[in-house]
């Protein structure tokens, strides 16, 4: 049993640092890492939990499937409680399987059902491109036209956010018509975090269905989605949760929706009632909750990964991380504003509310030179076309001295 200390308790940014691999920079000492929201760092227990289902496969062959170590046929029942609490669900609303992308998909052909009067899709503009293509294919499934289809909520002329207010008004506006609003709650360029908890009530004032990408935010932020009343969720693990490149996915249905028999499904074995999966009755026994979208068996290799790193999250807890992300993000604004200035532009916004762990910097006089100054320098930071740089600090294993020396770095780099 891990041990869960009470939710008030207060960790220090970079208190679990040495629990996981930090790669060196140039010159062999440690890298300042600050793209842990692209690919988070390998926790050094990774490779043992690895190794122990390799070991259970060699010694065991199928009997590893209710004689392992960690039995594969019920591998992903222990990962949910931990995992739930990341999001704040209850266990049985979520689920890890499959891809992000995969499990968007999913989520849409149960949540997104375009009636004549209702048929729009409301997203947040300039979204990650797997969101965009995933929404419009669905809508072009359904025999519609995504040019008529999704209403993209835009930011001001001349401005980088998409206010809350606006977001809010477009559901107003346009409500009768709506089908779904599907937003990333953090968004991948700007690190914008939007207001889950109004976006989710107006929504269903005005009877759509509300749904959220948490990509950038499972990890990062101290999410409710039950609480809140989300309808559905799906995110990735290998940012935040630190689970290895291209691991395992997950998703969230709310249990409101969890023994619904009208709701459209993609069905498979895997979704089907433990009780009965093996002896295959003639038509699918959905298992409670989020359980029933999953179609294939669990693929331990990129669930061991994930294993350890919803460990370490609870022996974190999200309410201490999050504020240990706030003081290294705030820490960053206040040592870049010291040395850069005028230089520099944090889209991002200031207040903790709207922003998670990631500060996105628009350098006017071009982002690419300096991201390369900064990789010789030993920082890890990720550049998007024309002049954007995302850093992130991650409360886990990045500390405020990494902080201090990354805006050094940018003071000297700026003054060349
Ligand atoms: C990282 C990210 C993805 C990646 O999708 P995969 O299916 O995991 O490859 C999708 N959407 C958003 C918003 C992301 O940030």
């Amino acid at each position: 049993m891990i041990a869960i200390p009470a939710s008030t308790a207060r960790i220090q940014p970079g208190a679990f640092r040495d629990r996981f691999h930090v790669p060196p920079g140039p010159d062999g000492s440690e890298s300042v890492y600050f793209t842990g929201n692209s690919l988070g760092l390998q926790p050094l227990a990774t490779r043992a939990a690895l190794m122990t289902e390799l070991d259970d496969w060699a010694r065991l062959g199928v009997e590893g499937h209710f004689e392992g170590t960690h039995p594969w046929y019920s591998y992903d029942e222990p990962l949910k409680e931990p995992l739930a609490r990341v999001v704040g669900a209850l266990p049985h609303e979520v689920v890890a399987m499959n891809g992000l992308t995969v499990n968007l998909h999913l989520l849409l052909t149960s949540f997104y059902r375009p009636t004549p009067r209702r048929s729009k899709v409301v997203v947040i503009a300039d979204a990650f491109a797997s969101d965009r293509y995933a929404i419009a294919s669905q809508i072009r499934w359904h025999g519609l036209d995504p040019a008529d289809n999704v209403i993209a909520v835009e930011p001001e002329p001349g401005a980088h956010l998409v206010d809350d207010e606006a977001i809010l008004e477009t559901i107003a506006t346009h409500g009768d018509s709506i089908a779904l609003i599907l937003i990333s709650g953090v968004h991948y360029r700007t690190g914008q975090a939007f207001d889950f908890e109004s976006i989710t009530r107006v929504g269903h004032e005005h009877g759509c269905t509300v749904g959220f990408d948490l990509a950038h935010a499972a990890g990062n932020l101290d999410l409710q989605l039950h609480e809140w009343g989300v309808d559905f969720a799906a995110w990735c693990s290998y940012k935040y949760l630190n689970s290895g490149p291209g691991s395992v996915g997950c998703a969230f249905v709310h249990e409101r929706h969890s023994d619904n028999p009208h709701l459209h499904r993609h069905e498979g074995w895997w979704g089907n009632d433990p009780a009965t999966r093996f002896s295959m009755p003639e038509s699918f026994v959905p298992h409670v909750g989020a359980a029933a979208w999953q179609l294939s068996n669990a693929p331990v290799f990129s669930m061991a990964p994930l294993r350890v790193s919803l460990g370490i999250f609870d022996e974190a807890t999200m309410p201490a991380l999050r504020e240990a992300g706030l003081e290294l993000s705030s820490a960053l604004l206040g040592a870049l504003e010291s040395v850069a200035g005028d230089a520099v532009e944090v889209i991002t916004p200031r207040q903790p509310k709207r922003r998670g762990c990631q500060l996105s910097l628009r350098f006017p006089r071009g982002g690419r030179a300096i991201q390369e100054a900064l990789a010789g320098a030993g920082v890890s930071s990720d550049y998007r076309h024309p002049d954007v740089i995302r850093v992130a600090p991650a409360p886990l294993y990045n500390t405020v001295e990494e902080c201090g020396r990354f805006a050094e770095i940018i003071g000297e780099v700026i003054r060349r």
